[in-house]
Parts: C-alpha cells; structure tokens; sequence
C-alpha cells in the first residue's frame, strides 16, 4: 500500500469518527447486542430496525466506547449494511473478515476499504472486527424471523 493511499485512508478513518453515522440506538429498537473488546477496551452496542418482510435489515444504528478505529469501522458498518437482506449482510460480514486478514476485498467498496490498512496492526483487527460481530450475532439469532 502506498502512502497517498494510506493518507486517504486515515481521512476516512477519521470523518467517520468525527462524524459518526446512525449514532445512538432508537429505544423502540428491540433487535440489540451488545459487545465488548477486552484486549482494547471498546464497548459498542449494536441495533437493527428490519424491514416488513423481516429478511432485509431497514437500518443499523450503533453507540459505543472506544478507540478510533472500533468506532469508525461501527460508523462504516452502518452504512455498508444499510437496506441489505439479511444473507447479503451475512456475506458482506464475511468479506470483512477476510478483507483485515489479507484475503482480499471481495465484492467490498467505499470507505469500508479504508480499514484494510488495519490488517498490518493485528492487535487491531479485534477492534475493527467488534461491531462486525456483533452485528453478525443479530441477524443469525433473528434469521429467518418474521417481526
Ligand atoms: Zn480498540
């Protein structure tokens, strides 16, 4: 990766930080998991409004402690799942996973490859991971369930 790239990507970083997306949890929301990164300390909380048909996700919304890095991938990850069913959701979790361990982008675009960088700094990886996986807790324990 090159420096301008890397450049780019700490902006990213840090408008989503700055400004996070979908903050703060609606409190009519009853799909949330909570989760929590003891090697760095970040706390996020995870919610999801689904649509009528209850497989495609409306929004997901998000509010936490923690460093730069757990809140901007949150902030990220709100936005990448925006409207998704949930199987694509699912997927796109997945291609996450392996976009910060080096296996490549996959069907992934946008700001969300901004936290590629993070596969240099493993230590790193569980607070990009966090909401990612907390979110993954969501839609498996709510799939295929009509609400
Ligand atoms: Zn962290």
């Amino acid at each position: 990766m090159n420096n301008e790239l890397d450049q780019l990507y700490a902006e990213v970083i840090m408008d989503h930080h700055r400004d996070p997306r979908n903050h703060g949890c609606p409190h009519n929301c009853e799909h949330k998991e909570e989760g929590f990164n003891p090697l760095c300390g970040d706390k996020v909380l995870i919610a999801v409004t689904y649509k009528e048909t209850g497989d495609s996700i409306r929004k997901v919304y998000f509010q936490g402690e923690g460093c730069s890095i757990s809140l901007a991938s949150a902030s990220i990850m709100t936005e990448e799942v925006e409207g998704l069913e949930t199987k694509e959701a699912l997927e796109r979790i997945e291609s996450f996973r392996s976009l910060l361990q080096g296996q490549g982008s996959g069907n992934l675009e946008g700001d969300v490859l901004a936290l590629s960088g993070v596969q240099k700094f493993p230590v790193r990886i569980k607070c990009a991971l966090l909401p990612w996986m907390t979110l993954k807790r969501i839609l498996e324990s709510e799939k295929g369930k009509k609400i």
